[in-house]
């Protein structure tokens, strides 16, 4: 049966699956095997990269899955060296997709001391006009960043991609998304596999009295919040059993008991954004 995915309306009045599959860290050789079973599984929305250097194995999957395009959501991101760049940088992910336009482009870190994403925002916008994209977002971006576009744009992000998991809630960052009323997807939802995570006492709790694992309870965990998340993993069984998430539910009090993992800063498993340039 194929999983019901539920839809989220984004402010430029599209639509994304909630969840879907991430590909990072995927080896080139290995994307369209696994993109295919998730695609077989029912994933219809892959998050990539260009720096993933996966994107040609994605196009592969979605060329010999048969599934209409239009019924396929694809993210791919402008990476850190082409912000002045953007137009050639997307043309070129698209070549390596096979598409003639993707679902979301996103700025994929705003490299503060470049100082150049205003000018990338500009150039996204130019390359939604054309029809290159259909939706337009960033990742990684502080609030701070987030204001100084608003301040020098018409043009709203539909999302802001960032770290979240249970360790890192971020709901500073939330708050300032929903202000501007951009949605929140989560990077590393699953926090990269911590073993520390799927072994907290809240989360095999919940996983046991539901009869599920501890990844679905944290997958369900941001459902519910409503984030849109992209768990990525190389093990079939696991991308079936991450999208087999929607015969249960989380109680309140168990949504309390996960949220109460939070370690703020503490618990980032990637770098901070003001720290990434390159
Ligand atoms: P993730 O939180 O999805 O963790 C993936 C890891 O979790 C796997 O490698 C495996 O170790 C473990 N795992 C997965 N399913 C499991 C299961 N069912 N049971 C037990 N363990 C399981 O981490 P991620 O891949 O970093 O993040 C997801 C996606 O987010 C990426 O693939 C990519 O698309 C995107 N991403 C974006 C950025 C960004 O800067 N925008 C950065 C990192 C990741």
């Amino acid at each position: 049966m194929t999983p019901k995915v539920p839809a989220i309306t984004l402010n430029d009045n599209t639509s994304i699956p909630q969840l879907g599959f991430g590909v990072f860290q995927i080896p080139p050789a290995d994307t369209e095997r696994l993109v295919s079973v998730a695609l077989e599984a029912g994933y219809r929305h892959i998050d990539t990269a260009a720096i993933y250097g996966n994107e040609a194995g994605v196009g592969r999957a979605i060329a010999a899955s048969g599934i209409p395009r239009e019924e396929l959501y694809v993210t791919t991101k402008l990476w850190n060296d082409r912000h002045d760049d953007a137009g050639a940088a997307l043309d070129e992910s698209l070549e390596r997709l096979g598409l003639d336009r993707v679902d979301l482009y996103l700025i994929h870190w705003p490299c503060p001391a470049q100082n150049r994403y205003v000018e990338a925002w500009q150039q996204l916008v130019g390359l939604r006009e054309k029809g290159l994209t259909t939706s337009i977002g960033v990742s990684n971006f502080l609030p701070e960043h987030i204001d100084r576009l608003s301040m020098t744009s018409r043009v709203t992000p539909v999302v802001n991609q960032i770290e979240l998991h249970p360790a890192l809630q971020q709901w500073k960052d939330i708050d300032a998304a929903r202000v501007h009323g951009i949605r929140v997807e989560a990077w590393a939802p699953l926090g990269q596999g911590r073993t520390d995570l799927l072994e907290a006492p809240e989360i095999v709790d919940a996983a046991t009295a539901h009869g599920v694992s501890p990844a679905q309870v944290i997958i369900r965990w941001h459902l519910q919040n409503g984030v849109i998340l992209f768990p990525k993993s190389s093990h079939p069984e696991r991308i079936r059993e991450n999208i087999d998430v929607f015969g249960f539910e989380l109680s309140s009090g168990e949504m309390a008991d996960i949220t109460s993992l939070d370690e703020g800063e503490d618990g980032r498993v990637g770098p901070h954004p003001s720290d990434v340039e390159s």
